[in-house]
């Protein structure tokens, strides 16, 4: 299996995107980036890459044959998510609901429940020089990511490289995210916000049992309870990117910082090999 990196934090706002594309454009080797942030993906405003193609994503959701249905209510009692209601002369579906997860296909008394797929989301593929790219993204008005993380995830390519930029914080869809990677970097500032929120992010990955390193955004910020906090928790440090006004406005633009300023290309072409390493690679 090709070496697998998710890119997470604990909250929003903390530098992951940056982090995670500029990482993939200084990866010594061709990468798979993937988009994982399917409620609002970004990577792609900055990488820009040449779209190649896009496909919506389906789950099963059930049919109901009313020439079949009895009204019985089965179904309605045995969905755990609440997604079925029986109104008047016909069960309901709340699509956004369902987990299609066939519990009422399987208890429907008279056979009247069939599956049809639902499209929830759209999976979109390109490229930028050795970067290949995918993302997800989440349709309007849909609540369940983490099927759809789970299809981007499910997209790489023999013996490419991956680098997954997870969403924020620490629930189910970074959870879906980072299942199966080989290291995680946990990007967070020093703040205190950032101090509390890398340590659910830490509990999380460890409650996986998967190895993770820091990189510190804007380093040069804070007070050193950050570096404190790895230290006492065993966490290597693998990368400071001190705050930089010319950095900050190449970000504000949508631009690339690593080709507008050459010596972060050092900056994350190090990263990368500490996480190769530190992932066992
Ligand atoms: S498939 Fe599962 S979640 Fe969806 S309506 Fe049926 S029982 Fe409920
Ligand atoms: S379990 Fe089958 S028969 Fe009963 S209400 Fe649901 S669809 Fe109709």
């Amino acid at each position: 299996m090709a070496f697998t990196l998710a890119v997470a934090s604990g909250k929003g706002g903390t530098g992951k995107t940056f982090v995670s594309v500029n990482l993939a454009l200084a990866a010594s080797t061709p990468v798979l980036l993937q988009d994982c942030d399917v409620e609002e993906p970004n990577d792609h405003l900055f990488l820009r890459p040449e779209w190649e193609g896009e496909r919506r994503v389906s789950l099963p959701v059930p049919e109901f044959d009313m020439d079949k249905c009895t009204l019985c209510g089965a179904c309605r009692d045995a969905c755990r998510f609440h997604a079925i209601a029986i109104l008047g002369d016909k069960p309901l579906l709340f699509p956004e609901l369902c987990h299609s997860c066939g519990v009422c296909l399987a208890v429907c008394p008279t056979g009247a429940i069939t599956e049809k797929p639902r499209a929830f989301g759209t999976i979109s593929k390109g490229r930028r020089g050795k970067v290949r790219f995918v993302q997800g993204k989440l349709d309007v008005g849909e609540a369940r990511s983490s099927p759809l993380v789970e299809a981007v995830r499910a997209e790489v390519e023999p013996g490419l490289p991956v680098i997954a930029d997870c969403p924020p914080g620490t629930s189910c869809p970074v959870v879906a995210a980072v299942t199966g990677v080989d290291f995680v970097l946990l990007v967070t500032e020093p703040t205190p916000f950032g101090l509390h929120d890398l340590d659910l992010a830490v509990r999380m990955v460890r409650e996986m049992g998967l190895g993770a390193g820091v990189v510190l955004n804007k380093s040069d910020l804070g007070k050193g309870e950050v570096e404190a906090f790895c230290e006492r928790e065993g966490l290597p440090i693998l990368a400071r990117i001190p705050f930089r006004k010319d950095v900050a406005r190449v970000v504000s633009s949508g631009g690339i910082a690593l080709e507008e300023i050459p010596e972060l290309g050092r900056v994350f072409g190090d990263l990368w090999e500490r996480a190769l390493r530190e992932g066992g690679r």
